[in-house]
């Protein structure tokens, strides 16, 4: 745990994430005023979901001493439409985004996220497709499935982070070099998602670049994953934004980002 934020500032961004998703797709545009860690948690969360800062409806709290220009370029980046990537603003004159994506690529995972059913898996160019099908259709109720050729605006959606790492190249050029498939699924036993990604990956082989699967192992990645890879209108259809697993998310969200509730005038209560 760091500062005001109940969870691991690496985590804040995909808090924010699972929040402004939940909240967009269950149409509750209700400002709420929200801890980040960074400036750079609201670019992510915006860039990632694909939906620009303003008309989600979510005020951030910028951390103490938070550097200006970061706060201005964030959220110029985060306010476009779409929302822009820092890439293209060339030179940093401070180090605080490298910070940032660095600390936020670091560790294991370390944060409890609630249980979340509906999810999507793509399975990479040149992987066993028909045994990574096999895999996950044996834990998984199949929704549908896609081929889809990625192209290097897809990979830096699905991996934003991925911010001044040579790294990125390979990986670009891997992910785009020939047709993927892109499952939609619902698990039949939530939470066992990532162990099952985890064995077929051991079964099949893997290296840091070639892992032949991903899999969002957060509610707000699947969220964002779904938007982007399967569409908003199936993404609809088939999230039920008002039951148990979806409202235990969304108190997750909340307790985690610091977010009051409401007074009369629908304005957060400030601290
Ligand atoms: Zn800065």
């Amino acid at each position: 745990m760091n500062g005001p934020l109940g969870i691991a500032d690496k985590d804040a961004p995909k808090a924010l994430l699972g929040l402004v998703l939940h909240r967009h797709l269950t149409g509750d545009a209700e400002p709420v005023r929200v801890q980040v860690s960074s400036p750079w948690d609201v670019w992510w969360a915006c860039y990632r979901a694909g939906l620009p800062f303003s008309g989600l409806g979510v005020e951030p709290v910028m951390p103490y001493g938070a550097c200006r220009g970061c706060i201005a370029d964030a959220l110029e980046c985060a306010s476009a439409v779409p929302p822009r990537h820092p890439d293209e603003l060339g030179e940093r004159p401070c180090g605080c985004l490298r910070l940032w994506a660095v600390r936020m690529r670091s560790g294991p995972e370390t944060t409890g996220w609630p249980r979340f059913a509906l999810t999507v898996a793509l399975i990479k160019p040149d992987a066993p497709a028909e045994l990574i099908t096999d895999r996950l259709s044996a834990g998984h109720e199949v929704l549908g499935a896609w081929a889809r050729t990625l192209t290097a605006a897809d990979t830096r959606r699905m991996y934003p982070e991925a911010y001044g790492e040579d790294y990125i190249a390979a990986v670009d050029a891997y992910l785009t070099s020939g047709p993927s498939r892109v499952m939609l699924l619902r698990s039949h036993d939530p939470g066992t998602t990532a162990d099952i990604k985890t064995r077929i990956r051991d079964e099949i082989g893997n290296d840091r670049l070639r892992n032949h699967l991903h899999m969002p192992d957060n509610p707000g990645e699947a969220l964002a994953d779904l938007a982007h890879l399967v569409g908003w209108g199936l993404l609809q259809e088939f999230h039920e934004g008002a039951d148990d697993a979806a409202n235990a998310c969304l108190a997750f969200y909340r307790a985690a980002l610091g977010v009051r509730d409401t007074d009369a005038d629908g304005v957060a209560a400030s601290r």
